[in-house]
């Protein structure tokens, strides 16, 4: 039974790329919740190995020295108004975590299970007190499966790259439209196969495919979507 509009936990699931932390940071601020980009976490764990020597050249991953290293690992993120950084042993690293350098190595991280279960542990206590929208691959079925709303999110592959193409370039970053397709597509490979919590719709998750929506229309279909949750409640 919902006391009020803060004690719902709300998973929003998808492939990258598939709008859905833009979505959830929106919906998060409308609604006075806090807004929890699980995607970043893993970002920092990798570019915390990459930075001390645990991935070679050609992307092959030192998994023990990772695991060893996860105690000297702190993850945190500091909000500042509407925006949000993600902060990795008291250094802000907003801007690094997003390259194609650390999306390139990201996805091998994550199917680590030790570092999915300290990961999952920090956001599961995050969550102790609700009123949260957390975005990722696992969190409707693993980190919060009795989550009062889920939603698995979903947009052509094509249309994804386009996106993320779009993103990197307004940051600066040259990259072509063919590798990051690449990107992506193996980072869904890799996120549907792996054997610990792989990518997968939770069962009484609502399904949205994006892919001809404004974000305008998005954000609307979300607001629609907790409105009609929290009536019911
Ligand atoms: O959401 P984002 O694209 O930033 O996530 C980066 C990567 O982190 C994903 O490709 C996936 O491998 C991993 N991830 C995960 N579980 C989550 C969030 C992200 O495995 N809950």
């Amino acid at each position: 039974m919902m006391q009020d509009n803060h004690s719902i936990i709300i998973a929003i699931d998808g492939y990258s790329s598939s709008g859905k932390s833009s979505m959830a940071r929106q919906l998060a601020k409308t609604i006075g919740y806090r807004y929890i980009d699980s995607g970043a976490m893993y970002r920092a764990v990798t570019l915390y190995a990459m930075r001390h020597d645990l991935i070679d050249a050609d992307g092959t991953v030192n998994t023990a020295g990772v695991i060893n290293a996860l105690p000297d690992i702190k993850i945190d993120f500091d909000v500042n108004g509407d925006s949000q950084s993600t902060v990795l042993n008291g250094e802000n690293v907003e801007r690094e975590i997003r390259t194609l350098a650390v999306s390139n190595h990201v996805s091998p991280i994550a199917a680590i299970p030790e570092v999915r279960h300290a990961l999952v542990k920090m956001q599961q206590a995050m969550g102790k007190r609700k009123g949260i929208v957390m975005d990722g691959r696992d969190i409707g079925t693993v980190v919060f499966p009795d989550a009062e709303m889920k939603v698995f999110c979903d947009a052509s592959a094509d249309e994804r790259a386009r996106r993320r193409v779009a993103e990197l370039q307004a940051k600066g970053e040259a990259v072509t439209f063919e590798e990051v397709l690449e990107n992506v597509k193996k980072r869904d490979y890799i996120d549907e196969n792996r054997a610990e919590s792989p990518l997968r719709c939770a069962e009484d998750a609502v399904r949205l495919d994006n892919s001809s929506m404004s974000i305008p229309e998005q954000n609307q279909w979300l607001l629609n979507l907790y409105n009609s949750i929290l009536s019911k409640g």
